[in-house]
């Protein structure tokens, strides 16, 4: 069999999904949870494949942001054993407490920051997450200018879009995006996307209808959009990350 066997079945998948792609070569002895981590994680690739085939979206898969937020550190080495490398977190803390230690000892991680970010933890979130999906207001923006000039780095951010206009949510309102996006320009932030959480008792779909409507208008690329009750629904609407927590870790411990 010759390696350059077209049909052979190596078509990558999505690599930052793909439970197998990254493992850690001599490192099969994950146990159970390593199984059934990159078990779930497949079923939920599988479910957007098909989602995205169902109602023809030409665009490529999501790409799985793994919430470990509250989850036993177990499951989440069983993740990095099954070769997932991007993780999302809600808290400072607690993903300092987490991932310092696992990101010293696991190198390529990618750490997503999808909770709200006080101005006084923009440094520590700087040094620890690779990228913030929660930025939503003007100070805020120029907090991340300082911060990250201090500490040399230049991280990807996604404006986090308060669709529902819920007052206990954070986010900026879909008028304010404009003036926000201006500033954000101007500060040389580097917004790639948008990120939103819908209503919990409203129709997820048009919310991400309305995120990607914003994106196109201002000509951003990621959209991350999707949980583990739509996570379908919304790469059928061209999410380019989904948020998946308990359907890949069970329940959360706390
Ligand atoms: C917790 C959380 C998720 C994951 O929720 P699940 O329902 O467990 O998939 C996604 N996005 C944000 C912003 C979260 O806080």
């Amino acid at each position: 069999m010759s390696s350059t066997d077209p049909t052979s079945p190596t078509q990558p998948t999505h690599a930052d999904n793909s439970p197998d792609a990254a493992a850690p070569s001599g490192r099969e002895d994950g146990g159970d949870d390593s199984r059934e981590i990159a078990d779930a994680l497949a079923a939920v690739c599988d479910t957007m494949r098909q989602s995205c085939r169902k109602f023809m979206v030409a665009e490529n898969v999501p790409r799985v942001i793994a919430v470990s937020k509250r989850q036993p550190v177990a499951r989440v080495r069983a993740a990095l054993e099954a070769g997932h490398r991007l993780f999302g977190e809600n808290l400072v803390q607690e993903a300092e407490e987490r991932w310092t230690p696992l990101k010293a000892d696991c190198g390529d991680v990618e750490l997503h920051l999808i909770g709200g970010l006080q101005t006084n933890k923009a440094a520590r979130a700087v040094a620890l997450f690779d990228c913030i999906q929660t930025l939503d207001r003007p100070k805020l923006a120029r907090a991340l200018r300082r911060e990250m000039d201090k500490q040399n780095k230049a991280l990807p951010l996604y404006i986090q879009v308060n669709t529902g206009a819920e007052p206990q949510k954070s986010g900026c309102l879909p008028a304010d995006l404009p003036e926000l996006l201006a500033l954000s320009g101007a500060l040389k932030l580097t917004v790639v996307g948008l990120m939103v959480i819908p209503p919990a008792d409203e129709d997820p779909a048009l919310h991400f209808a309305l995120l990607k409507k914003l994106a196109e208008r201002h000509g951003l690329t990621r959209l991350s959009m999707g949980m583990s009750g739509d996570y379908d629904v919304a790469a059928a609407m061209g999410a380019t990350d989904v948020r998946v927590g308990t359907a890949i870790f069970g329940r959360r411990t706390s």
